[in-house]
């Protein structure tokens, strides 16, 4: 009979699995029984859409060992697959849910992709040298027989099977030198692995453990099978808080393949009245590979009194929390309800507002009692509640403001715009920030000497979307924000000294004509001779963000050229004659564009500048 061959990309996954140095071998047992659990979940949802009434309690996942022949079968009741979906399904790799294979993880090693993502039906292929799955569909009378040794291929032929359902039996690969394949068709093991990967599964996980017991009337022992269910099955959230440790959460975390970090907070919450529905929520301290791409699926698990109908429902989430994991269970949403209904669902909808205060709440708490906690999820995330702040005009206001932290002259860690309100002197008008890629840079900026040595306290934006953002805020406790490169600081004196040498001020502006809007004497600077400030809406910072976009040419920052008259070259500026002031004006600008970190127009020009100026 002709081998199938699978698909390039299974057949790349596949040779990964059967090579696989993987340490967590064992988790191909999880996910077995995670797809018979699914297929268990299907057959009764389609059950109540068909208007029957089923049992729950029919459902069973059930392991067998023959160590003889060296298998582990794994048997379930769900819906089954026929020819199609076996062919589907299992031949090729693209039509797994959770396992997105892509070209670039073959360049990583192997070990760690398969620790970060559901590795699906093939990890069965880590333990066993043959995988053979016989299935037989719910409504239909055929069954099939799916076998493969890997690689090479598979066959699908007509099988006998007398009840619907699906049977995977694997032959477990031999030991060899450095692995030890054995112990899975050890019931220790097995139980153990249940426990550890499955304990939240809902139908029962059943296995024949033999035992032993002493026997009546002697002091031997004999030994018995008896078949027992390994799983605990309650949902997880179902379980009242006071019995669950952090333990079974983080288990849990791990088991849903929220993450592989540890969840920086953990929100079980039950809410009863109008609306009622269990919410187990976390907040993960690392983001997933992918969650700054188009790729991330935000949203939780949807479950209708345990019944999941939604794996990743994204309505129940804001954009600006879209890194919250979990899952929400409501008996108040009908299994029924198709999906484009339930974006229009009043329950549904109320369930998120709730859940964003909550959120909301959660983190504001986690802000101020363990700061460290808080820094380490938002070192992760704060991006997101950034641009949230930034997003649809600033709605979000409210729910974000509070939660964002910044770097700061003043704090070692981040600090809240709350915290720099708290410290600020009282004659100090603005909030005052600078720009740049790290915070030693902002740091050295000239425009923060002024700030700084007034001891006020600046906040330190390294991220694009920072003043983006605050824009969008406009104040804080009505007190406005004010970058030091701005042209205005509101810091006394300002005029006085501005308002000296003039005639010298207007010999370096028409030395600079049509490169810079305005050139004044600054009360800023303290050991530079000379930077860049900007008037109006658009700084120098957002002038680089915005230049790479399509309306990049308009998007230009009006600027200033600032010099400082207790600087020593101001003396020579004084006494510079036509030529030479021509020469110093022009360097002293493409020196502050290039402290800007702004492109010079006209590079070559400069470094002759510099040169005629050396010869003089
Ligand atoms: P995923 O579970 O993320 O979809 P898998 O690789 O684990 O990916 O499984 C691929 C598909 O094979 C499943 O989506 C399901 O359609 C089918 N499948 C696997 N095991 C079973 C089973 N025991 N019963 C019915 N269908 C199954
Ligand atoms: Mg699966």
């Amino acid at each position: 009979m002709a081998k199938k061959q699978f698909k390039a990309e299974s057949k790349r996954l596949l040779d990964l699995m059967i090579n696989s140095i993987y340490t967590q071998k064992e988790i191909f047992l999880r996910e077995l029984i995670s797809n018979a659990s699914d297929a268990s979940d299907k057959s009764y949802y389609n059950a109540l859409l068909a208007g029957k009434t089923p049992d729950r309690e029919r459902y069973q996942i059930r392991l067998d060992v023959d160590k003889v022949k060296r298998t582990l079968t794994i048997t379930d009741n769900g819906i089954g697959m026929n020819k199609e979906d076996l062919e589907k399904n299992l031949g090729t790799i693209a039509e797994s849910g959770s396992f997105r294979f892509k070209a670039e993880s073959e360049e990583k090693d192997g070990v760690d992709i398969i620790g970060q993502f559901g590795v699906g039906f093939y990890s069965a292929f880590m333990v066993a040298d043959e995988v053979a799955v016989t299935s037989k569909k719910e409504g239909e009378d055929t069954a099939w027989n799916w076998v493969s040794k890997g690689s090479d291929g598979y066959t699908v032929t007509e099988a006998e099977k007398a009840s619907t359902g699906t049977e995977i039996v694997l032959h477990i690969k031999e030991n060899t030198e450095t692995e030890n394949y054995d112990e899975f068709l050890e019931q220790y093991r097995l139980t153990d692995l249940v426990k550890k990967y499955s304990d939240f599964i809902k139908y029962p996980i059943v296995m024949e453990l033999t035992k032993s017991r002493k026997k009546e009337d002697s002091d031997e022992y004999e030994q018995y099978t008896e078949t027992e269910t390994l799983n605990s099955r309650i949902p997880l959230w179902k379980k009242s808080k006071k019995e669950l440790t952090e333990e079974d959460y983080k288990g849990f975390y791990h088991a849903q393949r929220y993450g592989f970090d540890e969840p920086v907070k953990t929100i079980h919450t039950s809410v009863e009245g109008n609306l009622t529905y269990t919410a187990l929520l976390f907040l993960p301290g690392t983001a997933p590979y992918d969650f700054y791409t188009k790729e991330f699926k935000k949203g939780l698990a949807l479950y209708s009194n345990g019944v999941m109908i939604m794996e990743k429902c994204a309505d129940l989430l804001p954009d600006y929390f879209g890194f919250v994991q979990g899952l929400v269970d409501s008996a108040d949403l009908s299994l029924n309800i198709s999906r484009e209904m339930l974006q229009q669902d009043h329950q549904l909808k109320a369930i998120s507002k709730n859940l964003t205060k909550t959120i909301q709440k959660e983190l504001a708490a986690l802000c101020s009692k363990d700061r460290a906690a808080y820094a380490k999820f938002f070192d992760a995330f704060g991006r997101t509640l950034k641009y949230g702040l930034y997003s649809d005009w600033g709605m979000h206001k409210d729910v974000l403001q509070d939660l964002i932290m910044f770097r700061s002259s003043k704090e070692e860690d981040y600090t809240t715009l709350k915290e720099y309100l708290e410290r600020m002197p009282e004659e100090q008008k603005y909030i005052y920030y600078g720009t740049g890629e790290t915070k030693e840079k902002i740091r050295l900026m000239p425009a923060a000497e002024g700030v700084l040595a007034k001891g006020y306290e600046l906040l330190y934006f390294t991220e694009d979307v920072d003043e983006f953002a605050v824009k969008m805020l406009g104040t804080y406790g009505e007190k406005e924000f004010k970058n030091i490169t701005d042209a205005d600081l509101g810091i006394e004196n300002d005029t006085e000294i501005e308002e000296k040498y003039p005639e010298l001020m207007g010999k370096l502006k028409d030395a600079l004509v049509g490169k810079v809007a305005d050139v004044k004497t600054s009360s800023r600077l303290v050991s530079h001779p000379a930077c860049l400030s900007t008037r109006g809406a658009i700084s120098i910072e957002m002038e680089k963000v915005l230049s790479a976009g399509p309306d990049g040419e308009m998007a230009k920052a009006e600027k200033v050229l600032e010099i400082n008259p207790n600087h020593v070259l101001f003396a020579q500026l004084e006494s510079a004659d036509e030529e030479r002031l021509n020469l110093l004006a022009n360097v002293l600008l493409d020196q502050a564009l290039l402290i800007e970190g702004l492109p010079l127009e006209n590079p070559v020009e400069y470094a002759n500048n510099i040169w005629k100026l050396l010869e003089k």
